[in-house]
């Protein structure tokens, strides 16, 4: 194991090279004093290049990885620009409100800003940045840069300040640490921005490949305590096992070194966000201990990880953006992000991370919470990536009938089908795998971006096994549909069924939120207040006139509780009589009857005799068993 960054002059070997080169010749000082993280404010400090007259400096908007106009510029506060000791004049554009118009004095050749960024929209996801122990410092929001520069031709030197005595993980590499004050190589806003750090007073560090090979691949831990950062032999296995099949699979690297970085914390935000040369990863403080927890999160750094090749390294041309206050366009983003979904599944499933039942149970979840979604017939899946400014941060009301962000989980059934679509084609001689290391491979090296368009996907997929791939993906996702594609699993050797058997997926789901899903049967969600999350429409509960947010009390006139409800289900299976459930509406009660009658239905997949097991096939390890110590 290697001793983290705190020794003064270690890890002064430069991977500040990999930065792409900044042609400014003009380098803007940001210093973060982070001592202030346990109640949630960071203090920026920047020094910047500047000429006489009036200024634009500009406050990143469009986040990469949130793909949305994101920065939290409502959180930047206490906002001062000066020269020396002068005050300056500034204000927003009235308009664009990351936009600050500064005047600045004759003779002057440089500028401070400073101002305190409130930390409470960790990561573009919603929820704290830091707590009494632990932070995660985005870049992105503690920066001001010229407005109209290219984000690589930008060079920022960066500094920060840690509370006394925390640790910290991050892909930049120090220059020089003095006690808690580090300093990193300088770099292009871009290779900042994609570097975030995270840094707590309980920090470990595990590595996933032997000592001295090239490129390091570590996982950094902070948690609330030492007892959350216990990760088991078998996940440490996992992991670098996950860095083995990554390799297998891709055939290539787009980065140094690698850091998982990964906070283990019930008092902060929870989130992923990917990067070139890390992963900004944030689950609750229990996940390594719980199996259920463990369990649902399992495809989170897999996920993240593939996001390093599918994403940064190849990229959507309309999501590989210019600098942070260019528009991103999200049409692509059932490649970007569903195809990211489907390989960190694979992965996942390859390295041990979900046992293959465990992997068909999510499969089977997927497969049928998207067969229901009845906003389906109106709303092509491509329509919901261009919404992703509007969609992400909505809540489940109506979320069936409107969709969310189907890209993610549609895309899982959607590359499934190309996948099993090359394996027939070519009699199981060629798979995906072959299109991920033409796409995705290439030569390894520093970060860079190749940006694709729709018919280099198609281009592509036609060199590894001739098809109609254009049609097959404009259907899929341009065209709107009453059911959800579930050719996939089919040619892969399975259906989609549904009884009353639990599967495993939805049982830790329900365990973890301490809500029931009966989606599939009678129509509805409810969570551990009471409150109908969903209605399904067109299910039974829908038909008789049941709404999200109205709250259960009762079920056939039995306070209600999700072992009732199911009991109910099964009742009125056996006895034929509708199930009678006492709803709250605001102020107002009511009894709903409902004539349902078909029991639970819990869905699962089931192997259709005499075809070829593709499914299996994709799920199954492509490395040797035990990777290296
Ligand atoms: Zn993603």
């Amino acid at each position: 194991m290697r001793p983290f960054l705190l020794v003064p002059g270690m890890l002064a070997i430069s991977l500040a090279c990999f930065a792409a080169k900044p042609t400014s010749g003009q380098t803007i000082r940001v210093a973060v004093d982070l001592t202030d993280a346990p109640r949630n404010i960071f203090h920026s400090s920047l020094s910047l290049p500047a000429t006489a007259g009036e200024m634009i400096l500009v406050y990143p908007k469009w986040i990469p990885g949130n793909h949305r106009p994101s920065g939290p510029i409502a959180n930047v506060t206490g906002l001062h620009f000066k020269s020396g000791d002068q005050e300056l004049e500034w204000h927003r554009d009235p308009i664009e409100m990351y936009s600050f118009h500064v005047t600045v004095p004759p003779g002057t050749k440089e500028i401070q800003a400073t101002f305190d960024l409130i930390s409470a929209d960790s990561a573009g996801g919603g929820g704290l940045a830091a707590s009494s122990n632990l932070l995660d410092l985005n870049w992105n929001q503690v920066v001001l840069y010229p407005d109209g520069a290219a984000s690589d031709a930008v060079e920022i030197a960066a500094s920060v300040r840690l509370p006394e005595g925390w640790k910290y993980g991050t892909a930049l590499t120090t220059s020089h640490a003095a006690g808690n004050e580090l300093t990193f190589n300088p770099v292009s806003l871009t290779t900042l921005v994609d570097s975030p750090l995270i840094a707590g007073a309980h920090y470990r560090q595990i590595e996933l490949v032997p000592a001295g090979e090239i490129p390091s691949h570590v996982i950094d831990l902070v948690a609330e305590s030492d007892a959350e950062l216990q990760m088991t032999p078998a996940d440490i296995a996992a992991y670098r096992k996950l860095v083995m099949e990554a390799d297998a699979l891709f055939g290539a690297h787009h980065y140094l070194q690698y850091h998982f970085l990964y906070t283990l914390s019930d008092d902060v935000g929870h989130h992923g966000v990917e990067h070139h040369q890390s992963s900004d990863n944030s689950v609750a403080g229990r996940t390594l201990l719980d199996p259920k927890l463990h369990f649902l999160e399992a495809d989170l750094l897999p996920h993240e990880f593939t996001h390093s090749w599918n994403g940064k390294y190849r990229r959507p041309a309309d999501l590989a953006t210019r600098n942070y206050q260019q528009p991103m366009i999200g049409d692509l983003l059932w490649v970007y992000e569903g195809l990211t979904d489907y390989l960190g599944r694979v992965l996942t499933a390859r390295s041990g991370l979900r046992t293959l039942d465990e992997a068909r149970d999510v499969l089977a979840f997927t497969a049928a919470m998207l067969d229901h979604r009845a906003g389906r017939t109106w709303r092509p899946l491509e329509d919901t990536g261009l919404s992703v400014q509007t969609l992400r941060m909505l809540g489940p009301q109506w979320e069936n009938w409107r969709r969310g962000l189907d890209y993610y989980p549609e895309g899982d059934l959607i590359w499934l089908e190309v996948d099993t679509i090359i394996r027939k084609q070519t009699r199981g001689r060629r798979s995906l795998d072959d299109f991920c290391r033409r796409f995705h491979g290439g030569d390894s090296g520093r970060p860079t971006v190749v940006p694709y368009t729709f018919d280099d996907i198609v281009r592509e997929l036609n060199a590894v096994a001739p098809y109609e791939w254009a049609a097959l993906l404009k259907e899929r996702v341009k065209a709107t549909s009453q059911h959800a594609p579930l050719g996939g699993i089919e040619n892969g050797g399975w259906r989609l069924i549904y009884n009353d058997k639990p599967n495993a997926f939805m049982s830790a789901l329900e365990s973890e939120s301490k809500g029931v899903d009966l989606a599939y049967s009678l129509g509805i969600l409810v969570n551990k207040e009471s409150q109908l999350v969903d209605v399904i429409p067109g299910s039974p509960a829908y038909e008789a006139g049941l709404g999200p947010g109205m709250k259960l009390l009762a079920v056939n006139h039995r306070k209600w509780s999700s072992e009732l409800l199911k009991q109910a289900l099964r009742g009125a299976q056996a006895s034929r009589q509708p199930i009678e459930l006492i709803v709250q509406n605001s102020e107002f009660f009511k009894t709903y009857t409902i004539p349902y009658f078909e029991g639970e239905k819990i869905p699962h997949l089931e192997k259709v005799g005499g075809q070829p097991d593709f499914l299996s096939d994709i799920l199954k390890s492509k490395t040797a068993s035990a990777p290296k110590p």
